[in-house]
């Protein structure tokens, strides 16, 4: 006879090691059995994370994107879509709007635009690190080593890319010119070259079975990243997936608690996405594993047109009203926002100025 979910669950909390037929049997969970998981997931974060909540503000600063991904709103072939850059000095300027916000960390993404070259990035962390004193997270898709180096050496200390979804035939059929198999290259250069690694995926992708799912977790574990951004996939009315279902909200709950048990001391956002299709999506995440928000600090004027997906939350706030709502959300929790830098706990991260 099969192992039965507490057991299961007693097993990850215990050892963090799950077969790929457990973490199946845990995404099947429903009612108390998934109570029991969320709850065991909270208390790993509590042992593990504390009741810290990060903060990472994020700057959408470029909505131009060369590649054709089927379910991004930013994708190259949405040409009715108003297009926007941020230039050097905006970037810096909204930044620098976040600091007595207390943030500790900025997020610069945006979809995949050569317009901004390997120098002008570097340019752009050396001045955001040496006169505001952030720590930096990009997110700027596919680049060569080279680029990935320079922009480390530069000052830059994380890099999320998400790796969206583990099944490589899955991720062919969503991704136009690009392979599964890059991507995993991709995010093992980061990894040598010191970056503290950010990946993830979206749950609820069409054709995207709970094997996959599972493939998905495994694969972060493997890769042992310091973040894993997992969100509903939101079907975008402008792409080819527009009829397409969508992620539930249990489901995204579920992949963040078993993301918490193997994964204990990986910091995971309660993300945007989860927000979006849930009022109380964020609060639900971070009460089942999670332990970062990322607020958006890009400004107003631009927000909507970074529409990745529809029904984007907090499109008509600004950063201080943001900063303010979400620190509301953190204390209702009985938690408190991080002081401190929020690096990786692990060692080797621990011990960066900052
Ligand atoms: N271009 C960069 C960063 C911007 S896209 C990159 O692709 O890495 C950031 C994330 O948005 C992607 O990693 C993807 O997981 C998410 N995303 C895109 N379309 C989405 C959708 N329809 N629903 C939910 N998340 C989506
Ligand atoms: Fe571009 Fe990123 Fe959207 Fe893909 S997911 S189309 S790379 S912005």
């Amino acid at each position: 006879m099969g192992k039965n979910i507490n057991e299961i669950i007693e097993q990850a909390v215990n050892t963090g090691r799950l077969t790929k037929t457990d973490v199946v049997t845990l995404l099947s969970s429903s009612g108390e059995d998934a109570a029991a998981l969320f709850a065991a997931a909270d208390g790993v974060r509590k042992s593990q994370m504390g009741d810290e909540v990060h903060l990472r503000g994020l700057i959408e600063f470029s909505n131009y994107c060369e590649r054709n991904c089927t379910y991004c709103g930013l994708r190259s072939s949405h040409k009715d879509l108003a297009r926007y850059r941020m230039e050097e000095e905006e970037i810096l300027a909204v930044a620098a709007a976040a600091v007595p916000l207390g943030y500790r960390t900025v997020v610069l993404q945006s979809g995949e635009d050569s317009y901004y070259d390997a120098q002008t990035v570097a340019s752009i962390v050396h001045r955001l690190k040496k006169e505001l004193g952030l720590v930096i997270t990009l997110s700027l898709g596919e680049r060569n080593r080279d680029e990935y180096k320079l922009w480390k050496d530069a000052g830059a200390d994380r890099y999320l890319l998400k790796h969206e979804t583990a099944d490589a035939d899955l991720y062919a059929a969503l991704h136009p010119d690009m392979t599964w198999e890059r991507r995993r290259q991709s995010l093992l250069t980061l990894r040598e070259l010191g970056y503290q690694v950010g990946s993830g995926c979206m749950v609820g992708l069409p054709g995207q079975t709970l094997n996959a799912l599972a493939e998905d977790l495994l694969f972060l574990q493997a890769l042992d990243v310091e973040m894993a951004g997992i969100g509903p996939f939101v079907p975008n009315p402008h792409t080819p997936l527009a009829k397409a279902e969508g992620g539930t909200v249990e489901m995204t709950l579920k992949m963040i608690a078993v993301a918490r048990l193997l994964l204990p001391k990986a910091h995971l956002p309660a993300t945007t996405a989860l927000g979006s299709i849930d009022k109380q999506g964020r609060q639900k995440a971070l009460t089942g594993g999670a332990n970062v928000v990322m607020p958006n600090i890009t400004p107003n004027r631009y927000r909507r047109m970074y529409e990745i997906y529809p029904n984007k939350i907090c499109l008509d706030d600004n950063p201080a009203h943001c900063r303010n709502c979400i620190g509301g959300i953190i204390a209702s929790l009985g938690r408190h926002v991080a002081d401190g830098p929020g690096h990786s706990p692990k060692d080797c991260f621990s011990g960066l100025a900052g």
